[in-house]
């Protein structure tokens, strides 16, 4: 423990790595920050030299698992690769070195970019108009929700208070519906992870405000009844929305928008190959059906009919303001690279690719672990645990093994239906050599739980840190710099 304090402190008294002017305020005779922001009190930061830096930072980056490391198979995450034209083209100083208040008539390029991407998301939705201003697929349900909330409040519908969620959600769903103020009401999962027709039915009143769901759902599986859901819904007077972190699999080829959702957002960080975990910055952006596009979050970017493109900053139905200025615009400008340079027709290849590694995987496994819902499944699909459940062998030992073999782990307990829930979403743009490999080290912990189950209860063996203390991590975590005394160092 000492040991990993001390190749982490770093910081010499009065050791430096860059030397500035010693009046480093003014800039070309003018006062880059006003005396009264000035500190009084110099900011305690590491003093440290140039190669420490860099070696500070590259330590950790090989410490850490990505996309770009090894295979990342974490269900209903999507971790695909990011290609690096998008980073190459967003990256272009023409953009990042734009600011939102700079006048209207310069920022024409940005706009169009803007104005284009949400075009073509209306597009591959089946939906009117997109904003493309919230951060994050749960900002978006949120959003989302509060585009719901108003239109039930604008025709003076004030009873519709509930939203009907599936048991087998995203937890991010209930949450959304109970921030934007609405009460949730859960509607159970057949066996396949289907939702219970005939257990919605009841739930149908005239205090229905709308129902969230995922398609293809959380198992993986495609909602095949998700017409006559649709319509039962929309004869109770509530609206339907789209969940559509899940997307990928159905891109270019079926349409939210088409299958009579009214509401939905998409997550640019999973379907559109922009960088996420970490906190990274995502974006969500929430597209709506023709009735509710006058109740979109503000700003707005218009083209009229000269060709030039708008900030429209108020409307007087919109719900308000959910974002500074229009968003994550770097993380928009990845997302458009991404669809261009696949283009109409690759974009279609997506789905097929990804849904057929993950039955490839699949059919794969099921003799050595424990497949509740045999069939095809879309993208992702989920076993309960090992099939022999004799070892004393769980699966969050398997995901820790996993490790030891250079793969990251799946999505594990989660979703709730069963126990022992691993959830694999292996992507299109896996090779059959990585898909075989991660089948091969899947039999291998399958066989040393047979044989050897206390290599794998104890697993990790080979990373960094063994078992970590996610307890602790999540309540005191230490998330900016802190100088340690020298005692602790
Ligand atoms: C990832 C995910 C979300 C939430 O998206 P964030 O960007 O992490 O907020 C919501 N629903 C489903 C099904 C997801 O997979």
């Amino acid at each position: 423990m000492n040991y990993d304090k001390l190749i982490f402190e770093l910081s010499k008294k009065g050791r430096q790595g860059y030397s500035l002017p010693e009046d480093n305020y003014h800039v070309d005779g003018f006062s880059a920050i006003p005396k009264e922001l000035l500190r009084e009190e110099k900011p305690q930061l590491p003093e440290v030299s140039e190669p420490d830096v860099v070696r500070h930072y590259t330590n950790l980056s090989n410490k850490n698992f990505g996309v770009d490391t090894g295979f990342y198979p974490l269900g209903s995450c999507t971790m695909k690769y990011n290609p690096k034209i998008n980073e190459e083209l967003s990256g272009l100083s023409g953009f990042t070195s734009l600011h939102p208040l700079q006048d209207e008539k310069s920022l024409q390029g940005a706009l169009e970019l803007y104005w284009n991407l949400q075009r073509m998301l209306s597009e591959i939705a089946g939906l009117e108009e997109f904003t493309l201003n919230p951060y994050a697929g749960a900002h978006g349900e949120l959003t989302g929700l509060m585009v719901m909330k108003k239109y039930h409040e604008s025709r003076g519908d004030l009873k519709r208070k509930k939203v009907i969620v599936p048991d087998s959600a995203h937890g991010t769903n209930p949450a959304s519906a109970m921030v934007a103020g609405f009460d949730v009401v859960e509607v159970k999962s057949k066996p396949n992870g289907s939702i219970d027709v005939e257990d919605l039915k009841p739930l149908l009143d005239d205090s229905v405000a709308g129902i969230m769901m995922t398609n293809p759902n959380t198992l993986g599986m495609f909602e095949t009844e998700i017409r006559e859901i649709a319509k039962l819904v929309h004869e109770a007077g509530g609206l339907l929305y789209y969940d559509g972190a899940n997307l990928n699999p159905l891109l270019g080829k079926v349409r939210p928008g088409d299958m009579g959702f009214d509401i939905m957002h998409i997550n640019l960080h999973k379907t559109f190959s922009t960088p996420h975990g970490g906190g990274g910055p995502g974006s969500g952006p929430v597209g709506v059906a023709k009735h509710l596009v006058n109740l979109l979050p503000m700003p707005h970017v218009k083209k009229d009919e000269n060709g030039i493109f708008h900030i429209e900053g108020e409307n007087p139905d919109s719900l308000g303001s959910i974002s500074s200025f229009l968003g994550n615009f770097g993380v928009m400008m990845k997302a458009y690279a991404y669809i261009l340079s696949l283009g109409r027709e690759n974009l279609k290849q997506v789905g097929p690719l990804s849904t057929l590694n993950a039955n490839y995987i699949k059919e794969n496994l099921k003799d050595d672990y424990l497949l509740p819902i045999d069939g095809v499944c879309k993208h992702e699909f989920v076993f309960d645990g090992l099939k022999d459940k004799s070892t004393g062998v769980t699966t969050l030992n398997v995901a820790k093994r996993l490790l030891d073999y250079g793969f990251h782990a799946p999505t594990i307990y989660f979703p709730l239906l069963f126990h022992e829930s691993m959830m694999i979403e292996p992507t299109e743009t896996e090779s059959k050599e990585t898909l075989d490999a991660f089948i091969e080290v899947m039999h291998k912990i399958a066989q040393e739980a047979r044989e050897n189950p206390e290599v794998v209860i104890n697993a990790p063996h080979t990373t960094i840190v063994r078992k970590l203390d996610e307890t602790n991590a999540a309540k005191n975590p230490v998330l900016t710099y802190k100088m340690l005394k020298e005692s602790e160092a």
